[in-house]
Order: C-alpha cells, then sequence, then structure tokens
C-alpha cells in the first residue's frame, strides 16, 4: 500500500532512542510517515521536544505537563513549566500532553491537585489559542467538562467509554486511536464507532507497541489496515482523513 500519514503522537526524545533516534525517524520518513508531532510532559522533554522540532522541519513540537508527575511535584517545579510554555509557545503547535489520570491517582488530594494544574494549563491553550492534546485516563468526563469551550483539543490515546467519546465528538473535539488498536478490543470498539473526521492516528512511541519491544512511529502504518477493516473504508481514505484531521486539528 502506498499512502502517507502522520503521526499525531510520539516522544521520540525518551531515553529508548538514544541509540538509533536519527534511524528510527529516517525509518519512519521512508515508510510514509511524513510529519510526527512530538508532545513532552515536563521540563526536560519539553526542551528535548523543542530541539528535535528544530532539528527536523518534519517533527512538530506539543509542551505538556503530564498528569502523572502533578500529586508529588512542588508548585515551583509546576511553575516552571507552566513559563517555560509561554515563553515557547511560538515554536510549538499545541499544548499538551497535559490532563487528568485517575488510572494512576487515586487519592482525592492528588486528583484535586491535578484538576488545579490542569486547569492552569487550560488557560494558557485558551491564551495562547493553541491545540491541546488531553491525557484524560479514566477522567475522560471532567477532562471534556473542562475544555468543552477550547476551539481545538485531541483526546490522546483515547480509552474511555463509547458514551462519553459521543461527548466528546459533540463538542467538536478529536480523538486519537493509538496502535493499540491492533490488539486490544476496546480500541478496535472506539475506532469503529469513530467517525473519520473527528479521527487521528498515532503510536504514542516508545509505548504501546503493536509489534514485539519497542513501539516506533514508522509503526503507525500498523493501525491504518485495522482501522479501514473495521470501518470498512479503504486504507488510502483513513490515511488521508486522518493525515487532513491531524493538519486541521494542529493548524499544520
Ligand atoms: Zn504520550
Amino acid at each position: 500500500m502506498n499512502y502517507e500519514v502522520i503521526d499525531s503522537h510520539c516522544h521520540l526524545d525518551f531515553p529508548k532512542f538514544n541509540k538509533d533516534r536519527h534511524e528510527t525517524i529516517e525509518r519512519a520518513r521512508k515508510s510514509g510517515v511524513v510529519e510526527m508531532i512530538n508532545s513532552g510532559i515536563d521540563y526536560k522533554t519539553n526542551a528535548d521536544s523543542l530541539e528535535l522540532a528544530r532539528k527536523y522541519d518534519f517533527i512538530h513540537a506539543t509542551l505538556g505537563l503530564s498528569p502523572q508527575m502533578v500529586p508529588d511535584a512542588t508548585d515551583d517545579k509546576i511553575n516552571q513549566i507552566l513559563s517555560q510554555m509561554e515563553r515557547n509557545i511560538d515554536k510549538a503547535i499545541g499544548i499538551g500532553e497535559a490532563g487528568l489520570d485517575f488510572y494512576y491517582c487515586t487519592t482525592d488530594a492528588g486528583r484535586k491537585r491535578q484538576e488545579d494544574v490542569f486547569r492552569k494549563v487550560i488557560e494558557i491553550a485558551d491564551r495562547y489559542n493553541k491545540t491541546l492534546v488531553i491525557h484524560g485516563r479514566d477522567g475522560e468526563d471532567l477532562a471534556l467538562e473542562m475544555t468543552k469551550d477550547l476551539d481545538r483539543v485531541v483526546f490522546h490515546c483515547y480509552g474511555g467509554s463509547l458514551e462519553t467519546m459521543q461527548n466528546i465528538i459533540d463538542a467538536g473535539h478529536y480523538v486519537s486511536v493509538p496502535t493499540l488498536v491492533c490488539f486490544s478490543e476496546h480500541h478496535k470498539a472506539i475506532a469503529k464507532d469513530l467517525p473519520l473526521e473527528n479521527m487521528l492516528i498515532e503510536t504514542d512511541s516508545p509505548y504501546l507497541s503493536p509489534r514485539k519491544g519497542r513501539n516506533e512511529p514508522a509503526f503507525v502504518l500498523d493501525s491504518v489496515p485495522v482501522i479501514a477493516h473495521l470501518k470498512d473504508i479503504d486504507e488510502s481514505e483513513i490515511a488521508l482523513a486522518t493525515m487532513q484531521n491531524t493538519r486541521r486539528a494542529f493548524e499544520l
């Protein structure tokens, strides 16, 4: 099959790519992954994402603050990241990943702190009119409630319920299907139900590999035939639509 795609969410700066980062990026490009969006999760990975975007014009950076670090982080550390976002806003195509992770954090105090910090991140996305990339594991409903009025929102690696997904679509937001769709029944149900107009695809590399070992952006292509089969739509149409959706979602 000959078509081009975008990996809408990956972490190429992570240590898992230290030995062969450039080769991995080249491999993705040769496979037809024409653009990649690299998302930061904290101060260091935000800086590294910006560096990757500077080096490769087909890699774009988003600046994030992962909810997983929030419960234990000092106010100073959080504020450092928030000001890093604002300082570098012109070099980023979006804000995130940020949001809520109630799977990881089960205490009321921790969840409340995630919510408070997420609200500050939302304010930055809103103030600078940037696309927001949400990590919302087990907190999808509240994340949607908090971001309903934003213009451009992507629920990355969506794994919530089909009912909440309908509300996300009704709000005009995008839902990104990870390569998990290759082997997870729940993600197959999500991909089947999700209107093509709202769909992005991603690897979340180096996580969630559809093959043995580490995931990498080239493997986003594994998900295309799976989604095409589930929706009974041509592979090339899935590739084109998700690419156009990603460009629209991030104003590329
Ligand atoms: Zn991620």
